[in-house]
């Protein structure tokens, strides 16, 4: 006997889970997301929401009282090579009502959205509770059982979905198969106080052999600091001492706060992966977001491509599960939508990885910059494609699941 039943089950409250709970229980489908952490408060979710993200809230209806949360603008990006700083990507163009990105810790995004869902009657939330293991019945599942401060749960629901990030614990016990793609890179995230006369700007720096994204989050500076992968341990070996100095090389306004990284505790190290599932479904069982497709951090849009994967599965899948008809050809329709967008995507991180990024970091001499940054800096017209590419994603969603 489970111990509760739903018509949906999905595992993790990231931006890919708490977006597909918030639609389809909005559409009228009873839901229940499970997050195994007892609070969004995490740091190395990335914080950008993008245009088309601002676009679905829009759709919603959410989107004033969505920018009165705190967040920083930008209308363009920009990257730093040696002394010559490049204008690389401009929203200003896109066609959609916000022409900006805004930066705002995911946290508060996903509270936002947690603190809307949970209005509707069919939307709940479970926090500290932890997909374990998937209830099978005649090969299909029926179900999952999660761990929680009281004990085992059994959930049994007409679809599981997994959206518990990249390294999903769904994907593994359903057995789908995944590729690695292929990422050199880790990133240490670590932050450093702002102080008056700092810039204003998220921004990449790039200089020779290294390489670091700064988002300005208001009182402090949210640093992606680019290393080869598995390259961690040689520099904890090196010492504080040259990661310190590392980023004051790089970034010189830190040179006077970056004695502040006075234990490797405030350095995190998050590793990189890049894969696709061949597969994202099964009998009963659909992954969205980094569970289907682990995305680079490069460019910054994995939080994008998971939030437009839960659009289309809330577009695809809500009247079957609202009626009870789901079969899996529906989640293959999810898929055959979703997947060329991944692809792309993922071909365009893993040229940048491996073209601009790789070069950086192996760079001896002095660094000129890459072909594809000059020439965005150049010629305003090769902005706008980088812009939508980011901004946008390949193929955006528009909410068409109706509220109930
Ligand atoms: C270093 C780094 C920086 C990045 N920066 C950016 C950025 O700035 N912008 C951007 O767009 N993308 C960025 N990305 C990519 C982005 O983080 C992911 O693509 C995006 O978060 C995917 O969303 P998701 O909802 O699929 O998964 P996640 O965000 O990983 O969410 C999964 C959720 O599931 C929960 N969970 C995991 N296992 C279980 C379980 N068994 N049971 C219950 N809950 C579970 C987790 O706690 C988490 O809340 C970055 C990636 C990396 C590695």
């Amino acid at each position: 006997m489970a111990d509760r039943t739903v018509t949906c089950c999905i595992a993790g409250g990231g931006p890919a889970g708490m977006m597909a709970g918030f639609l389809l229980a909005r559409a009228g489908v009873e839901v229940l997301v499970l997050e195994k952490h007892a609070d969004f408060l995490r740091d190395f979710r990335g914080d950008t929401i993008h245009p088309s993200t601002l676009q679905v809230m829009h759709e919603l209806g959410l989107l004033d009282e969505f920018l009165r949360l705190p967040h920083q603008k930008a209308e363009q990006l920009s990257g730093q090579v040696g002394d010559t700083v490049l204008r690389i990507a401009d929203f200003r163009h896109l066609p959609t009502t916000c022409k900006f990105i805004a930066f705002m810790p995911q946290w508060d995004f996903l509270d936002f959205l947690a603190g809307h869902a949970e209005r509707l009657p069919r939307f709940g939330l479970m926090r500290r509770a932890e997909a374990r293991e998937l209830i099978e019945e005649d090969g299909r599942v029926v179900g999952l059982r999660a761990s929680t401060p009281d004990g085992a749960l059994d959930i049994r629901a007409d679809l599981v979905i997994g959206a518990d990030g990249r390294h999903s614990t769904v994907r593994a016990k359903a057995g789908l198969v995944s590729h690695q793609l292929g990422a050199p890179i880790d990133v240490l995230w670590l932050r450093l106080s702002r102080h008056d006369g700092d810039p204003n700007e998220t921004f990449g720096r790039f200089d020779t052999g290294r390489l670091a994204v700064l988002i300005n989050r208001g009182d402090y500076w949210q640093l992606g600091y680019v290393i080869p992968k598995g390259g961690f341990d040689e520099l904890r070996q090196a010492g504080l001492a040259t990661l310190q100095s590392r980023l004051a090389a790089l970034v010189p306004f830190l040179a006077d706060r970056v004695g502040a990284l006075d234990t490797w505790d405030k350095v995190n190290l998050l590793t990189v992966a890049v894969d696709r599932l061949e597969r994202w479904h099964r009998p009963g069982l659909l992954c969205i977001g980094d569970a289907a497709h682990a995305m680079s951090p490069v460019g910054g849009v994995g939080i994008n491509l998971a939030i437009q994967d839960a659009v289309a599965t809330a577009n695809i899948l809500a009247g079957a599960l609202r009626e009870q008809r789901l079969s899996e050809t529906d989640l293959a329709l999810v898929q055959r939508r979703r997947e060329f967008p991944a692809r792309a995507t993922q071909r365009l991180q893993i040229a940048i990885q491996n073209r601009v990024i790789t070069r950086v970091l192996g760079s001896s001499g002095t660094l000129s910059a890459p072909l594809p940054l000059r020439l965005a800096a150049a010629i305003p017209l090769f902005r706008r494609l980088p812009a939508r590419l980011i901004g946008m994603g390949v193929r955006p969603e528009h909410v068409r699941a109706s509220a109930a």
